[in-house]
């Protein structure tokens, strides 16, 4: 989820979710840094370290309901997969659809 550019402004992150409950392979670690990392509470920290923990596919920051209401629990400390995911996006176009049906996508 990121809200500082809209690449589709009628997508609401905070209402949807779905790009951070579509896949376990998804917020994983990149090019963070070491203090970066540190910042990111260890509860919400896959057990191999080299992402986020997941349930389900569903990254265990993501509070709330899917479709309905969303937060992220680290928003301030997030993966870089989670800050450079737009909406609108193509990786966001496949998880609205898995989660909403095509038309989600539109
Ligand atoms: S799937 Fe798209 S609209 Fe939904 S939270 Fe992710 S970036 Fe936002
Ligand atoms: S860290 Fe936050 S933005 Fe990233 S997948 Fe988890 S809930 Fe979504």
């Amino acid at each position: 989820m990121n809200h500082a550019v809209a690449a589709n402004p009628d997508f609401d992150c905070q209402s949807c979710g779905a790009c951070c409950a579509y896949s376990a392979d998804w917020p994983r670690f990149s090019l963070e840094t070491e203090e970066e990392l540190e910042r990111i509470p260890a509860a919400y920290v896959a057990a191999d370290l080299g992402g986020m923990r997941c349930e389900n596919d569903r990254c265990t920051a993501l509070e709330g309901k899917l479709g309905r209401s969303v937060g992220c629990k680290v928003y301030e400390m997030r993966p870089i997969v989670c800050r450079t995911c737009m909406p609108g996006d193509d990786e966001c176009l496949m998880a609205r659809e898995q989660f909403f049906g095509v038309a989600a996508g539109l």
